[in-house]
């Protein structure tokens, strides 16, 4: 099969590559695939990953063990974190902390940017028919968006800024808006920021001194200095929530925190099926972003469009 490669120090590139084989895992077809940060993070050594990247994706099952026939043929997307099965967080069913797990595109586990994937079928959600490829793609990280509602409260009177007009943070922002109207993008891009008034949110240029009046910052700006911008906006007793995952330190002045007394809440993975409820009911809207649709072929220039695009989506088969 076609699969787009990470080998050390080197690179990404397009080889043919053997069809993957797990004895436990459901086979699948990969119809779209989504190209996140994450993706250009590992293409710079994040989590020193060698093998297939790529992590968001829909496709169909086309062949699975024997006590999972049933998934066969369904149109498919899959968390993507697979614990051993056997530690005390398998056991309590948080297989994204296992110490042991593999990571789809990440670490130990060939991802997205192929024709066919491997999964355990325990990993997968059915897509409704209502929910297009091009919406589905954008589950894993709606669903990481979600996350955030399961961490901090977010009432209908908070108001919440969103730091990052990039692909997480109009999805974040977003998601945050169906519990409260009071959510505020704050970014550097104009364009991006205009596609964020279409999406119905307010918006303000990433300088903006608007000095500690929000109960939640989300830090989705993948950037070291996001964290002290975040810090600028959250007031006292507030919660920041960091949603930046890159290759590199962030340096903070770390006082405030402690007289201010600011919650910091790591944010990473979340809940697959209220992403899928979102974008079934269109309470989110994702064609917005999408600047460009591209088959593996054309891996190098979809992965220099998505360095400054929304999203850059792959076509594998
Ligand atoms: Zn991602
Ligand atoms: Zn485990």
């Amino acid at each position: 099969m076609k699969a787009l490669v990470v080998h050390p120090g080197q690179p990404i590139s397009l080889e043919d590559v053997p069809v993957p084989q797990h004895d436990a895992e459901c086979l699948i077809r990969v119809a779209m695939a989504g190209i996140c940060g994450t993706d250009l993070q590992i293409l710079q050594g994040y989590a020193a990953f060698s093998g297939i990247p790529g992590h968001e994706f829909v496709g169909i099952v086309e062949s699975a063990p024997a006590k999972d026939k049933r998934w066969i043929g369904k149109r498919v997307v899959g968390e993507i974190n697979i614990g051993c099965g056997a530690c005390e967080w398998c056991a309590a069913g948080v297989k994204e902390h296992c110490i042991d797990r593999a990571v789809v595109g990440i670490r130990r586990h060939e991802g997205a940017f192929a024709e066919f994937l491997t999964l355990p079928a325990v990993n997968l959600h059915v897509v409704p028919d209502a929910v297009d490829d091009e919406t589905a793609v954008f589950v894993e990280p709606v669903a990481a968006a979600c996350r955030i509602f399961e961490q901090t409260e977010v009432a209908r009177s908070s108001q919440v800024a969103i730091v990052g007009d990039g692909r997480m943070g109009l999805l974040v922002a977003q998601v945050i808006k169906t519990a409260t109207p009071k959510v505020t993008v704050f970014g550097r891009h104009n364009s991006k920021l205009a596609v964020a008034r279409t999406l119905g949110l307010a918006t303000a240029i990433a300088t903006d001194s608007e000095s500690r009046r929000f109960d939640i910052v989300v830090d989705v700006s993948g950037r070291p200095e996001g964290l002290t911008r975040a810090l600028e906006l959250v007031r006292p007793r507030g919660t920041v929530v960091m949603k930046s995952t890159f290759h590199g330190e962030a340096p903070i002045v770390s006082w405030p925190i402690v007289v201010d007394e600011v919650t910091l809440v790591g944010s990473r993975c979340g809940p697959f099926a209220p992403a899928l409820e979102l974008l079934a009911s269109h309470a989110i809207h994702v064609k917005p972003l999408i600047s460009r649709v591209a088959p593996l072929e054309e891996y190098a220039s979809a992965f220099a469009e998505a360095r400054h695009a929304l999203k850059v989506l792959l076509a594998p088969s």
